[in-house]
């Protein structure tokens, strides 16, 4: 080894030029990570594959400028070195961990060469070297050696942005390519075009950077040294940046856990409601999610949040009334940038904008209203106008107005049912991508010619259930990912009873870190829209070999009780692997009508004879009849706990065999979906207790907190309106009080209530129990101390850690350990927070594009004309200008103002019409009033009324629903008119079509690119991947509750 020096000259972030000496040892051994290798290199972990035609070295300032280049998957055999990894690490810490995760990530074809160590590519630096040239000489010999190294078996190419270099460099005839980046992308990528977007977008706001004027339009952020002092003596408060979504360009919130409880120096306020930073300049550059450091003003600028429901968005020309005044801050600096990829519009010809030479300057307003304009340079800025696309910040000079991005790729005209709905999915942050052909060679092969059979290793070490119990399954009808079947007979001549729940044993097929597994992982869960879904797994596990099909052998992850045939109390519980054949495949509607003793003919039983078939059936109605009895006590035994029935599922879906929906019908709802739910919640709750005992720091847990009691005031002083008392002390009072709350003459005000209950509650998430006491794993909504998600491997992340963690527990149980070290606490907690947020990305994802069909729906329709712009109404809500409105018909909620902006009201003529006068409003607990010359006009909670839907656009933002009333009588639906529930299925049916037709139309623009088409991925043209989560709502699990309140309620 050979120890040299190594003299680095920084910059402190002061601005102070500090010069450090460090010892340097030399190695010969340094690895290479190449499969190539010839040397013996200690190669561990990732490794660069031979197979590649070249690998690429890219210069310092290729790294630093282009890194997200240089994350497109598509690029392999990509070689950082240390030398870039450096010059990255002093630009920004985020960078240089982003360059980490991507090295890290098996997904990316990337490594990490420690060029600096390697005795034969070291180079010092020498003297009167600029700092650029030496580590583009240190990346080029870097690229030599490995060239080298790999004694010519491979191509290298080394791409820099330093014209000078590749004239040297190239006449060296070293066997090493030297080549720009933009030459490198043509020759080598020319059908990668998001690249080449990408690379003239970020190259052209370098050239714009560098023209920068030096006005100061804000004050300089605190260095972070003075932030944590301030911070640490309660001067100054951390929090994240919350921008307020109606009122973007004044207020934000800062909101931080610690608030209320922390005791601040200044002066000891309540900021439990957080801090208002209220205007652009003490807002200084913060974007919403950023977490900043604010101070407090003195209290005489402290100032109120506006109240009123705001109309349209325009928030100049409301005058607000504001609350009492609250804690008000300025930002003055920020610990940490939370950018993300923003989708924005690019603005008509007319707004533009400042031209130098051939790029424009263009100022774009990005989808999210919370988000500033963001300024970038572009040559395309004409073709673009009208269109979408994704953009990323690069940086916010104080001496800015606007924050400085560039484009990232086009989405496509803003208003196209593609771009809208690729818009969501950028803005949820969900990506989901094709499964890579690396990934699905990870899968198991099952096709007609290699039919995939059971393992006989497996035969052996799993409890063959196929002979010896009826296993089987109920789903909705059309269901193809069967992830849960149940078993049920009684032993010991009727004396025990042994109820067994089997489920897809996915984690079999899945290694732990595999490629699908991370992949997995990061989706956390299967993304259900409107009209398609992304799933979590690939199909060959999804819907064939994990789904737990009728008479084939399949892995299953079973729990089976053995209860005592009488009282039901568990005498034992058995927990393992094991190997079904699952008998039946009934739906619900068939198993209920078999329960209920009516003729139904069975599939699996057609072609038997009668007495077969008779004695068969028998059989199958015992089990079912078995099970039954058992959910019924479970469910009691929850009941008496305190479980709370919160709205959920009211319709379902009925398909024809190409699986369309023929059909959306009102729920009956069906004792055996009860069942199904009550086992899968009776086999959740024992596979927590198991993992908890077996790992009381690291297990993943689900738990429910109880509600803030004061978020039931609405609920309650709403039933109060309509007479019901609501008791909200407990979930079991909770649950009582809203079984009694029902209108004989409405059906939808109890609906309306537990909505609102289901508003009010927190919601479920998912921890580590290291991360919280044993007294918070309290699972409120199903009344149950502790609970976690086992049942659906398929479609949850979650589960699949549930599965990894019941394995291990078994394996300590048995005294040997565990495959892999288990994940710390921290892990899984860090685990639990990602699959949270996934899940709430998933959710909001859904409610958009729910949303966005409705706004679709509506477009094509005239209000004035087409009555099925007329619907009936329900008031739930009062505000000062309005009331909330519910119109169940097509899902929507929403304002409905009785005062306009011109300061008109509405007002009733005697046959219930309505029509604006002046006049003036005034507002009571249950009701609203408006007076003008034609007399007085009321409407009170639970109002039926009539309102006009039509659509607002706005070019830059998503459309949404206006809502007008046009009489304050119900409306009444024609005879013929269908049931809700089918219009709702109709509505996306049509909006589809329309779509497709629009496209058909649009023949001579260019076709979909290659991405877009991607993100088509599994795509099905109806509501019935949303519909297919019925089973889960059945689960009463809050979360997924709330969800479809939202979208089907
Ligand atoms: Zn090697």
């Amino acid at each position: 080894m050979i120890k040299t020096e190594k003299i680095l000259h920084l910059k402190s972030s002061r601005g102070r030029k500090v010069r450090v000496v460090r010892e340097h040892y030399l190695r010969e051994l340094v690895p290479c990570f190449s499969s190539l290798c010839q040397a013996d290199c200690a190669n561990d972990g990732k490794l660069l594959p031979g197979d590649l035609t070249h690998y690429v070295v890219p210069d310092a300032e290729v790294v630093v400028k282009y890194l997200e280049i240089l994350e497109f998957r598509e690029l392999q055999g990509v070689i950082f070195t240390q030398t870039a990894c450096q010059a990255l690490h002093s630009k920004g810490r985020r960078f240089y961990n982003r360059l980490r995760s991507l090295v890290k990530d098996p997904r990316h074809n990337c490594v990490l060469f420690a060029n600096e160590f390697q005795e034969y590519s070291y180079c010092p630096r020498e003297k009167g070297e600029s700092q650029e040239k030496w580590q583009t000489r240190c990346v080029y010999s870097a690229a030599v050696w490995y060239y080298n190294h790999l004694a010519g078996m491979m191509n290298v190419v080394m791409i820099t942005e330093d014209d000078d270099a590749v004239a040297q460099y190239s006449s060296l005839n070293s066997g090493v390519f030297v080549i720009t980046v933009q030459d490198y992308l043509q020759n080598f990528w020319p059908e990668l075009q998001a690249a080449h977007e990408l690379y003239s977008s970020i190259s052209q706001a370098l050239q714009e950077k560098e023209n920068e004027d030096s006005q100061k339009e804000f004050t300089e952020h605190l260095p972070a040294e003075v932030l944590e002092a301030g911070i640490k003596s309660g001067r100054y408060i951390q929090g994240t940046l919350n921008v307020s979504k109606h009122r973007a360009q004044n207020e934000a919130f800062i909101m931080n856990e610690g608030l209320s409880n922390k005791n601040t120096g200044a002066g000891n306020h309540n900021l439990s409601e957080g801090v208002l930073v209220y205007g652009s300049k003490n807002r200084n550059r913060a974007v919403h999610g950023d977490t900043v450091v604010v101070e407090l003003l003195p209290k005489s600028e402290w100032r109120g949040k506006a109240t009123a429901l705001i109309e349209g968005q325009d928030e100049k020309t409301r005058e607000d009334s504001e609350s009492k005044p609250m804690p008000t801050g300025n930002v003055v600096g920020i610990l940490q940038r939370n950018w993300r990829d923003y989708v924005v519009t690019f603005p008509t010809r007319d707004k533009t904008q400042s031209q130098t030479r051939n790029s424009q300057r263009i100022l774009v307003i990005p989808w999210d209203r919370r988000i500033p304009k963001i300024r970038i340079s572009t040559q395309q800025a004409d073709t673009l106008q009208d269109h979408r696309v994704v953009v990323r910040i690069d940086s916010w000079e104080s001496s800015s107005l606007y924050p400085n991005g560039h484009s990232v790729r086009v989405l496509g005209r803003a208003g196209e049912l593609e771009t809208e709905v690729q818009t969501i999915l950028i803005e949820n942050c969900i990506h989901v991508p094709p499964f890579s052909d690396v990934q699905l060679r990870e899968m198991p092969i099952n096709s007609p010619e290699r039919p995939w059979r059971v393992d006989p290793a497996q035969m052996q070490e799993r409890r063959d259930l196929r002979g010896t119990r009826l296993v089987f399954s109920i789903d909705p009808q059309g269901c193809e990912d069967v992830d849960d079947t149940l078993s049920v007979r009684s032993l010991a001549d009727g004396k025990l009873l042994e109820l067994g729940v089997h489920i897809a044993d996915v984690t079999h097929f899945i290694t732990e870190g595999s490629l699908t597994d991370l992949e997995a992982r990061s989706r956390a869960t299967t993304y259900y829209l409107a009209d398609r879904r992304y799933d979590m797994l690939p199909a060959v596990l999804s819907a064939d070999l994990c789904s737990l099909l009728g008479g084939v052998d399949r892995y299953a992850m079973s729990v089976m009780w053995e209860l005592d045939a009488q009282t039901l109390a568990v005498n034992k519980v058995w927990y393992g692997r094991t190997l079904i054949r699952s008998s039946y495949q009934l739906h619900y509607e068939l198993a209920q009508a078999l329960l209920n003793g009516e003729d139904a003919e069975v599939p699996e039983l057609a072609r038997l004879g009668s007495e077969q078939r008779d004695r068969k059936l028998a059989e199958l109605i015992q089990a079912l009849e078995m099970l039954t009895r058992v959910a019924r006590h479970l469910r009691a035994q929850r009941d008496r706990g305190g479980a709370l029935e919160l709205e959920g599922v009211e319709v379902r879906a009925q398909l024809d065999e190409d699986r369309n929906i023929t059909a959306l019908v009102p729920r009956q709802p069906l004792e055996v979906h009860e069942t199904v739910a009550e086992c899968m919640i009776y086999a959740n709750h024992w596979v927590a207790r198991k993992i908890q005992e077996a790992f009381p720091y690291q297990a993943l847990l689900r738990r429910h907190p109880p509600p803030r009691l004061e978020l039931f005031s609405q609920l309650v002083d709403t039933a109060k309106a309509r007479g019901f008392p609501i008791d909200t002390r407990t979930n079991k009072a909770l649950a009582d009080s809203l079984d009694r709350a029902v209108d004989q003459q409405d059906p939808l005000v109890n609906r309306l209530l537990r909505m609102m209950a289901t508003q009010a509650m927190s919601q479920a998430v998912y921890f580590s129990t290291g991360a919280e006491p044993v007294d918070q794993f309290y699972h409120y909504g199903l009344a149950l101390d502790c609970y976690t998600h086992f049942t659906s491997p398929i479609r949850r992340y979650a589960d699949m850690v549930v599965h990894r963690l019941l394995t291990a527990a078994l394996q300590v149980e048995r005294g040997s350990s565990p495959d892999r070290p288990l994940a710390s606490n921290r892990e899984v907690e860090e685990m639990a927070q990602h699959i949270n947020n996934k899940n709430r990305a998933a959710q909001r994802a859904q409610n958009m594009s729910t949303a966005l069909f409705q706004c679709l729906y509506f477009k094509e329709r005239d209000p004035q004309t087409d009555p099925r712009c007329v619907a009936d109404a329900i008031i739930y809500s009062i505000r000062d200008n309005g009331v909330l409105v519910f119109v169940s018909e097509y899902g929507v909620k929403g304002p409905v103002y009785v005062k306009n902006k011109e300061g008109q009201v509405v007002s009733v003529e005697p046959d219930g019409s309505c029509e604006w006068q002046s006049g003036s409003v005034r507002r009571y607990p249950d009701h609203i009033t408006t007076t003008s010359s034609y007399g007085t006009s009321t409407f009170r909670l639970f109002d039926h009324i009539t309102v006009r839907i039509s659509v607002q656009f706005t070019a830059c933002h998503a459309a949404t629903l206006n809502m007008g009333v046009i009489s304050n009588k119900p409306h009444r639906s024609a005879e013929t008119r269908q049931p809700p529930s089918q219009a709702r299925s109709q509505l996306v049916q049509e909006v589809v079509r329309l779509a497709e037709e629009a496209q058909e139309k649009a023949a001579q623009r260019p076709k979909l690119s290659r991405e877009e088409r991607e993100f088509r991925q599994s795509r099905t043209p109806n509501l019935y991947s949303l519909l297919e989560e019925v089973r889960e709502l059945a689960l009463m699990d809050l979360e997924t509750v709330s969800q479809i309140c939202m979208t089907t309620a």
